[in-house]
């Protein structure tokens, strides 16, 4: 059982495939790759400089000047987000990120640009990458591809448990109304809309536990070693 595969982890915001990929990533010895969190951090960049969100080409230059790094390491839960050099793991988690992220996310030369960093730690294996286009667009010969989904109200109360968790003063009606423009914005662009890849395995999270999620996950990857030591 040596093969490292490559594991593609999309789906709307809020549904848990970030705590999954993580644990999953943890429990295989992989490195967890959050797209996402590449996006935020340019996004962070743009509030940071001022630059109007509408300023197509200032944001375009922005991400073709911008380094962004995702340090993997066996003693933090969380891999670190440097951007030009400078951890910004918490900031980007910022509700105003969140609110312009997706403004970001659907200008295609920005989405080039991530997208060569991404292939780039993807093709080498042992790797679970999560994400919006992952299976889709970014690493379409994946291994395995899940879409993990949850209702909409599920996602906003999750969201609202992980912000208020991190000292943010929001309520339920801001968290829901942005995770539904999010995902609007999202699964309409132009470019890698959100949307599940033809061989993608649907994973529901709703009134599931974490664990449940993870061991279903889990059983898949276990199922798809044993297929491929039998065609080798
Ligand atoms: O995963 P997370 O919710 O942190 O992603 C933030 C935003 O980044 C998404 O709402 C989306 O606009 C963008 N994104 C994307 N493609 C990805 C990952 C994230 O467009 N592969």
């Amino acid at each position: 059982m040596d093969k490292r595969l490559v594991i593609a982890i999309d789906g709307p915001a809020g549904a848990g495939k970030s705590t999954l990929a993580k644990m999953l990533a943890k429990k295989l010895n992989y490195t967890y790759i959050d797209t996402g969190a590449m996006y935020r951090a340019l996004t962070l960049k743009v509030l940071n400089q001022n630059v109007n969100f509408k300023d197509i080409d200032k944001i375009i230059a922005l991400a073709n000047s911008t380094i962004i790094e995702l340090v993997n390491s066996p003693f933090a839960d969380q891999p670190k987000v440097l951007l030009d050099g400078k951890d910004v793991t918490k900031e980007i988690r910022d509700p105003l990120v969140s609110q312009h992220v997706s403004l970001v996310a659907k200008i295609p030369e920005v989405r080039k640009r991530m997208l060569v960093l991404q292939r780039r730690i993807g093709e080498n294996g042992g790797v679970v990458m999560d994400g919006r286009d992952v299976g889709t667009v970014v690493l379409p010969n994946a291994d395995l591809k899940f879409f993990v989904t949850a209702d909409i109200n599920s996602r906003a109360e999750r969201r609202l448990k992980d912000l208020l968790n991190q000292g943010y003063e929001v309520d339920y009606e801001s968290v829901l109304e942005e995770l539904i423009e999010r995902d609007r914005i999202d699964s309409n662009r132009e470019v890698a809309p959100l949307r599940p890849a033809e061989d993608a395995i649907f994973i529901d999270t709703t009134g599931s536990t974490i664990q449940e999620n993870l061991d279903k996950i889990v059983s898949y990857i276990e199922k798809k070693l044993i297929q491929i030591e039998g065609d080798n």
